[in-house]
């Protein structure tokens, strides 16, 4: 903490006495001790559910209208915040601007537009039932009250990143998507839980849909598994955006999230909500 140091003398003047006075910020010693014992949450009654785009939205009202009747039964109980995928439109996309070399940032442009796309049908199909899409500004501190007050908002997945993305470690496409964004949002603002809506009951050694029918029984499924456990395993495909493995190592808010299969199952939403565990798990430690 600051001290309000009273100079002494006619003016009265007051200065302050920082202990990151004079500092780089850089330094691992000093960056050490800025560590809270614990953190303040802002919304630690808000759950975040990510809705996939791909997995979900793009599959129409036989994959969604179950899994809208199972939020609108689950938020009398729980609060919750909506956050949408992209989806194929958004590899439509990506490929075009891939094609004509276009740098990550622009990726990044063009794919909040189709999240943004899905956030607007969700709040749509939802506006009777206290839908309201909101954007990533001020609303965000106002999340609780919404949900007390009944709404359900809804925004979209991709982080504000734009042409400040980072460099992706393998070609161009924009590494912090919409998982990542959910991830980022449900660990800042201290949410309770994190949960990912998808088509799949879980994380498995490979990507299930690129196995044969026949031998996707075989295929090792991961029910509870850390973020260094899944890191050193290094699969060459995931169920969730690569950068959130790290990310969640430097959680200070969230110890874990869930994936769960809404597709097949739209009741284990609820289940989720509860703490139960129906999909994969991944922890921090
Ligand atoms: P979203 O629609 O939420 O963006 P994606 O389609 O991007 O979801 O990612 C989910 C998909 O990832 C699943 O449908 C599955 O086919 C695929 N996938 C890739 N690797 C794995 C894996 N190791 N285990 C399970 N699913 C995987
Ligand atoms: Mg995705």
């Amino acid at each position: 903490m600051g001290k309000l140091i009273k100079e002494d003398g006619e003016t009265g003047r007051l200065h302050i006495d920082t202990p990151l006075m004079g500092e780089s910020l850089v330094s691992k010693a000093l960056l050490k001790t800025t560590e809270a014992n614990e953190y303040f949450r802002m919304h630690p009654d808000v759950n975040v559910l990510k809705i996939g785009g791909q997995s979900i939205m793009d599959r129409g009202g036989q994959a969604l209208f179950p899994i809208l009747e199972a939020l609108i039964k689950a938020k009398d109980a729980y609060k919750i915040l909506l956050m949408t995928g992209g989806g194929t439109r958004a590899r439509h996309v990506y490929n075009i601007g891939v094609d004509l070399g276009m740098p990550t940032g622009v990726l990044s442009k063009l794919g909040d537009k189709v999240s943004w796309q899905n956030a607007e049908m969700l709040s749509v199909l939802l506006a009777k039932h206290g839908g309201v899409k909101i954007g990533h500004g001020d609303n965000l501190e106002q999340l609780t009250m919404f949900c007390r007050l009944g709404y359900i908002p809804i925004t979209y997945g991709i982080p504000p990143y734009g042409f400040f993305e980072h460099p992706a470690e393998h070609g161009s496409i924009p590494p912090h998507r919409t998982d990542s964004g959910a991830f980022l949002l449900a660990e800042n603002i201290g949410a309770r839980s994190l949960i990912f809506l998808k088509d799949e009951r879980g994380l498995f050694e490979k990507d299930p849909k690129k196995v044969p029918e026949a031998e996707r029984d075989q295929l090792e499924y991961y029910s509870r598994i850390s973020a260094r456990e899944l890191l050193e395993l290094d699969l060459d495909d995931l169920i969730i955006e690569r950068p959130i493995l790290k990310l969640l190592q430097r959680a200070k808010c969230l110890k874990e999230f869930q994936i769960i299969d809404a597709i097949r199952h739209p009741e284990h939403i609820e289940a989720a909500l509860k703490g139960e565990h129906v999909g994969t798990i991944i922890t921090k430690d």
